[in-house]
């Protein structure tokens, strides 16, 4: 089997028409999306919309039912696709933080390069520094979770998905689980990320990192896409009922 090349010049995530239904129940009914390389896609919407299957099929922790996404040119619902090999190019942060709570902070960074990655313990703890680094956790290499605030931990989730050398992050609402005032350190890790050109797909109830970092906004009700576009567009004048009642509730 010749291996699938990658399409550097292809969007980063491109799905078209993705349905994905858990027994009877149809949680996405055809969805359409793209996300440029470099670019933030904001996905926002009501609970129970769809957000989080749609992040989960891009990342194939969900099997879709029908329709195709492309990873870099690549279609990883192809029944052959090497999931791993898509997996490890894209990196994954959830609302709760997910970190090993028997490890400390430089471990929790540097088993999933070792194992994955195959990298030594010196590399692999270097290449964790660097991102500890980056999110403002220099000092705390040596903590437990437990040890740590929610925002503190949510960086150090990115850091250690960082750490894998992603070339695109997806973030499921990184910041609805934190105490309010916790929430503008991580948003601003965020936004350093994505000024670095880091491609983004982010499901949040920020509307304001949304409209200052995102170069797209995606509308989400009941598993379709509403309505999209530039973030500022769709937060001012959206064309959309639905849209108009979820953004009244939310701003
Ligand atoms: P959102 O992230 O927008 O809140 P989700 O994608 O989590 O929405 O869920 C959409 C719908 O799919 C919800 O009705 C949810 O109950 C259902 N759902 C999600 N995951 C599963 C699952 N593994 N099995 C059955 N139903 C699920
Ligand atoms: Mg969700």
């Amino acid at each position: 089997m010749t291996e699938p090349q990658l399409d550097r010049d292809a969007p980063a995530i491109h799905v078209a028409d993705l349905h994905k239904s858990f027994g009877d129940h149809e949680v996405l009914r055809g969805i359409d999306v793209d996300v440029a390389n470099g670019q933030v896609v904001c996905v926002v919407g009501p609970s129970g919309s769809g957000k989080s299957t749609l992040l989960r099929c891009v990342n194939l922790l969900e099997q879709p039912t029908s329709g195709k996404i492309f990873v870099e040119g690549i279609e990883i619902t192809d029944p052959d696709v090497d999931v791993d090999r898509v997996r490890s190019r894209i990196g994954m942060v959830f609302q709760q933080f997910n970190l090993f709570p028997h490890l400390s902070v430089l471990r929790n960074l540097t088993i999933a390069q070792r194992r994955v990655k195959g990298r030594s313990k010196d590399e692999a703890a270097e290449v964790a520094r660097g991102n500890l680094a980056k999110v403002g956790l220099a000092d705390r290499e040596d903590a437990y979770p437990a040890h740590l605030s929610g925002g503190q931990q949510q960086r150090v989730a990115i850091a250690r998905a960082l750490s894998m050398d992603p070339d695109m992050m997806l973030f499921d609402e990184p910041t609805s689980a934190l105490d309010p005032e916790l929430v503008g350190d991580v948003l601003a890790v965020m936004k350093a990320l994505a000024a670095e050109g880091m491609t983004m797909m982010v499901v949040t109830h920020e509307m304001g990192f949304a409209r200052e970092v995102g170069n797209k906004l995606v509308f989400m009700d009941d598993g379709f896409i509403v309505e999209e576009g530039e973030p500022r567009t769709v937060l001012d004048d959206p064309q959309h009922e639905r849209t108009r009642t979820f953004l009244s509730k939310v701003l």
